[in-house]
């Protein structure tokens, strides 16, 4: 916080497509899409005016025992379009929508809902939940009680309830793969045995033996943002998944960041998860849903689980959950017009070329010394600074090596934020190739700049 009041903060003032301008006149690359939201550009055009005409009928009125025409679309479209990644089944699995405010809240509301389901289900007397190592879900209590972060979370230990984890892939520096291929005296690189999905199992299994089985099985599909951008190799999450259903547990999936073609950037499909044809019982979209306008966030599921809460009135089988803007009528306009543009063409032939060029730039890094790991997902990239790439030590927090990297790239004009030492590289979908390529060129100076090192 001393670093923050040490500095006149950059105070943008606008945003057109995929640039920001601060309030000296300077613009800046949108890197991170503000914060992993921004899809399609700012003020883009048709998302202004569907929110502008919204604005003429009405800007909020209630969702609570109402209900109003924007939201009642989009309910309707989300499912539509979350069933595209189910060709084979006629009827959508998730065909219930839960309207909240953003990524936290959409958390906390499958989380209760699935918490609710298993006792009313039978499953179990007090509910628990298995989530992966390095979980983000929110800065609520709720989600944080499912979050896995030490530096983020353990200042609240005592206000969490407890939730089991298993460790997840982070195959740069998987434990059971020691000896690395770039170390000079690399005898052996041992293949990949799939020893943490074999973790998974064991956790499953071992509540079973207590006779308490996990109500729910909590992840990040495809690739662990807040974690550090970790991508899960192909295959982990189907396998994964698999395991939790054999052990009648529901699947809950954040999509927060990942959905709306974040991840499967070439996808048509809606859920990342539908990559590694996982379907789960809750979907959580949130950050893009509006293109990145409104806090608006959706949690989506199935009938079984909207049927656990209906009853007559004296049952008080409801779910006791509500947010004053839910299903706020200018959040739902705006994300009606954003997935507009997310489901033509042209988006979707912009994102697949975009995640190539991202792809082909982002290779000229490998030869920096400092430049650890470059991970790629779709439209998701992070780039990994290590002390040393031969031993992958890592850089010590405090020496703040993300930090600066980022502030050199502001200097030069490209904003984003960094992941403890991984440099985030997200860029709006309208991001042009020429922009792109920019924001690769500036982190490749800025890398050399801060960390001292000579370009090769
Ligand atoms: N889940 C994931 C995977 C996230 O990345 C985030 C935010 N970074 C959240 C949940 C929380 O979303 P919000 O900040 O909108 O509450």
């Amino acid at each position: 916080m001393r670093d923050w009041l040490r500095q006149p903060p950059i105070i943008i003032v606008d945003g057109h497509g995929a640039v920001l301008r601060d309030a000296a006149g300077r613009e800046y690359l949108d890197a991170n899409s503000s914060i992993w939201t921004n899809l399609h550009g700012h003020a883009h055009p048709k998302i202004n005016a569907a929110i502008a005409r919204q604005l003429k009928k009405i800007a909020h009125s209630s969702a609570l025992g109402f209900a109003n025409e924007p939201a009642s679309l989009l309910a309707q479209k989300l499912i539509v379009s979350a069933g595209r990644g189910r060709a084979a089944s006629p009827a959508p699995r998730l065909a219930r929508v839960f309207f909240s405010d953003d990524g936290s809240t959409a958390m906390e509301v499958a989380l209760k809902l699935a918490f609710q389901f298993a006792l009313r289900a039978g499953r179990s007397r007090s509910p628990k939940f298995l989530c992966l190592d390095s979980a983000y879900h929110g800065d609520t209590i709720g989600a944080v009680s499912l979050g896995h972060i030490d530096l983020f979370h353990r200042s609240y230990a005592g206000l969490l309830f407890q939730s089991d984890k298993v460790m997840s892939p982070y195959c740069y520096r998987c434990p059971f793969n020691r000896t690395k291929p770039e170390r000079a005296d690399a005898r052996e690189y041992r293949r990949c045995h799939w020893e943490c999905v074999g973790k998974v199992e064991q956790k499953f299994a071992a509540r079973k033996k207590r006779g308490d089985p996990f109500a729910a099985f909590v992840f990040e599909p495809l690739m662990q943002g807040a974690a550090g951008l970790i991508p899960q190799p192909s295959g982990w999450l189907a396998r994964v998944a698999e395991i939790a259903r054999g052990h009648g547990a529901q699947l809950i999936a954040d999509e927060v960041m990942t959905s709306l073609g974040r991840a499967a950037a070439g996808a048509t499909s809606l859920l990342a998860c539908h990559q590694e044809n996982v379907h789960p019982d809750y979907a959580a979209i949130a950050k893009g849903l509006t293109g990145g306008y409104l806090p608006l966030a959706a949690m989506l599921t199935t009938s079984e689980v909207f049927e656990a809460f209906l009853g007559e009135y004296d049952e008080f089988k409801t779910f006791f959950h509500g947010h004053s803007f839910t299903g706020n009528q200018l959040g739902a306009a705006a994300a009606l017009a954003s997935l507009e543009i997310l489901e033509s063409p042209a988006c979707l032939a912009a994102r697949r070329s975009l995640e190539k060029i991202l792809r082909d730039e982002l290779k000229t890094l490998w030869p920096l010394e400092h430049v650890g790991d470059i991970r790629q997902v779709g439209l998701v990239a992070g780039v990994e600074l290590v002390k040393n790439w031969k031993t992958r030590e890592p850089w010590p927090l405090r020496d703040q090596a993300g930090i600066r990297v980022c502030a050199a790239m502001a200097r030069r004009g490209v904003l984003t934020r960094p992941v403890g030492n991984v440099i985030v590289i997200m860029p709006p979908y309208c991001t042009s190739a020429a922009q792109a390529r920019t924001i690769i060129r500036v982190l490749r100076e800025s890398i050399i700049e801060t960390l001292g090192i000579k370009a090769p």
